[in-house]
C-alpha cells in the first residue's frame, strides 16, 4: 500500500511551466555527432590550439605558490583583482571612470552573464528584439524569463560584381528596425561581432540601433565576446560609447573567447550600477561565484595586457593577426571547391554556401528539419567533416527562412584547417569524376 501511494506522488507534472519549448538544444546533438563521426572538427566555437604561455603560467603560479586561499571562496560579485584591472582596461575602452565594485561583475562564462541580464532585467510580457541570425541561448534564456522574443533579421544583399560575399553584405532594414520598437519593448539583445556571421556591426548601424533605444527607453544587453576578434584593420565600436547608451546598456565579456580558454569558464558585465545591482541579485542566489583561481590568472592575464595595450607584444593584437589568416585559409579552401564562404569581418566563424553540394545529399520533401541541418548531419556521418547548420541560429518560426548555410570555425591548427581542406579537396574530386 504504500509502495503504491509513493508510485501515485511521482506521477504529478514535474517540469516546470517556464520549460516547455525550450528543451531542444542544437549543441547538444551536434556536439555527439561530432564526437561520434568527425575526423576534423569545425563544429562547436573552441580553439584547438593552446592558450598563451602566459595565462597557463598564470594558472600554475596561483596553484602553486601564492595563497593557499586562492582555494576557497572569494568576492561574490567577482575576486577583487580581477575587477580591478578589468575597470581599468574598460576604462580605457570606454573613457570613463569605473567603480570596479559596482561597475563590473564576474560571472562563470558570458552564458551565465547573459541568463543573469535576462533574469535581472526582463519581466513577463515584455518584449525582446533579437537580430537574426542569433547565439541560440538567447531565445529560451528571454523566454524562461517570461518576456517575448521579437526577431529583426540580417538581409543578405550578394553584391553585383561576383565578387565573394562578406558579413558586411548583411544588413538590418533600417524600417524594419523602427517596426519592432514598441512600447512593451524592454531591451535589444546586440551581438557585434556576431555569430555566426562574423558581422562587426557600423557606426552607421549602431547608431541607428542606439537612437531607436533612447527614443524607447530600451536597454541594451551588447554580448561583445569577440570583441578582440577583428579583421582588416576594421574597429569594433563599443555602442555604450555612443551617445545616451551607457546607462542603458549592460556589456558581456568572456575571458574564453578572449585568451583562447574556453573551459575556464569566465566571463563579466561592465555597465553602471543600476542595471548591474539587479544582475548582483541574480548572480548571489544562483552561482554565487565562479572558480577563484580562474579568476586570479584571468586577472593576471589582464595584467599584462593592460602594460602591453596597443604594442605588437600583446595577445589582443597577436591573436587576430593570427586568426586572420586562418579565416583566409579557410575562405580559400572552401572558394576552391565551390561552396562560397561568406567572409567575416570577425568573430572565428564563417558562414558558406552550401548550393553546389546539394546533389550529394537529397532533399526530404515536407520535412521539419531544416535542409542544412540534414546536411551538416551528412557531412559528418559520410565525410567525417563537422560543422553548425546556420538555421540552428534562427528561431523557430524562421529556422527554413535560410537554409543553404553552415557554420565552421577556424580558431583552429593549420593541420586541422589542412585536414578540412583534404577532406574537401576530396569530396570535390569525387563529384566531378
Ligand atoms: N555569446 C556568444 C555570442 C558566444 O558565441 C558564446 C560562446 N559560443 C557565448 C556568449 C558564451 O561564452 P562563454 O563560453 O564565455 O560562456
Amino acid at each position: 500500500f504504500l509502495f503504491h501511494s509513493l508510485q501515485a506522488k511521482m506521477s504529478r507534472p514535474v517540469q516546470a511551466r517556464r520549460l516547455e519549448g525550450i528543451d531542444k538544444n542544437v549543441w547538444v546533438e551536434f556536439v555527439k555527432l561530432a564526437a561520434t563521426y568527425s575526423k576534423v572538427n569545425l563544429g562547436q566555437g573552441f580553439p584547438d590550439f593552446p592558450p598563451p604561455d602566459f595565462l597557463t603560467e598564470a594558472l600554475t603560479r596561483a596553484l602553486g605558490g601564492g595563497s593557499h586561499m586562492l582555494h576557497q571562496y572569494t568576492r561574490a560579485f567577482g575576486h577583487p583583482p580581477l575587477v580591478k584591472v578589468l575597470a581599468q582596461f574598460f576604462e580605457k575602452l570606454l573613457g570613463r571612470d569605473l567603480d570596479p565594485m559596482t561597475n563590473v561583475m564576474v560571472t562563470v562564462g558570458a552564458y551565465q552573464a547573459l541568463f543573469c541580464c535576462f533574469q535581472a532585467l526582463v519581466d513577463e510580457g515584455d518584449e525582446v528584439i533579437i537580430i537574426e541570425p542569433f547565439f541560440d541561448c538567447y531565445e529560451p534564456m528571454v523566454k524562461m524569463a517570461g518576456g517575448t522574443p521579437v526577431f529583426v533579421p540580417l538581409r543578405p544583399n550578394p553584391p553585383k560584381d561576383g565578387r565573394l560575399m562578406s558579413s558586411a553584405d548583411w544588413q538590418l532594414d533600417p524600417a524594419e528596425l523602427v517596426s519592432k520598437f514598441s512600447k512593451r519593448t524592454k531591451a535589444i539583445v546586440l551581438n557585434s561581432p556576431n555569430n555566426p556571421l562574423g558581422k562587426v556591426f557600423s557606426h552607421e548601424e549602431l547608431g541607428l540601433i542606439a537612437e531607436l533605444c533612447v527614443k524607447h527607453d530600451v536597454l541594451c544587453i551588447s554580448d561583445e565576446v569577440y570583441e578582440w576578434l577583428v579583421y582588416d584593420g576594421k574597429q569594433h565600436i563599443r555602442i555604450a560609447s555612443l551617445q545616451g547608451m551607457w546607462d542603458r546598456t549592460v556589456i558581456i565579456g568572456s575571458a574564453g573567447k578572449t585568451f583562447s580558454a574556453t573551459g575556464w569558464k569566465v566571463g563579466w558585465v561592465v555597465g553602471p550600477d543600476r542595471l548591474l545591482q539587479h544582475l548582483r541579485t541574480v548572480h548571489q542566489n544562483s552561482v554565487y561565484h565562479c572558480a577563484t583561481i580562474a579568476q586570479e590568472a584571468v586577472a593576471q592575464g589582464f595584467q599584462r595586457e593592460l602594460t602591453l595595450y596597443g604594442k605588437p607584444e600583446s595577445y589582443f593584437v597577436q591573436l587576430p593577426k593570427e586568426l586572420q589568416q586562418k579565416r583566409d585559409w579557410l575562405v580559400q579552401s572552401l572558394d576552391g571547391v565551390g561552396m562560397k564562404p561568406i567572409i567575416p569581418e570577425g568573430t572565428y566563424f564563417l558562414v558558406a554556401d552550401i548550393s553546389p553540394f546539394k546533389s550529394d545529399v537529397p532533399d526530404v520533401p515536407n520535412s521539419d528539419e531544416p535542409y542544412d541541418s540534414r546536411f551538416a548531419k551528412w557531412m559528418v556521418k559520410n565525410k567525417g567533416l563537422a560543422a553548425i547548420p546556420l538555421s540552428a541560429f534562427y528561431s523557430e518560426a524562421h529556422k527554413n527562412n535560410y537554409t543553404n548555410f553552415i557554420r565552421f570555425c577556424f580558431a583552429k591548427e593549420e593541420a586541422t584547417l589542412k585536414a578540412a581542406n583534404d577532406i574537401l579537396q576530396k569530396w570535390k574530386q569525387e563529384k566531378t569524376s
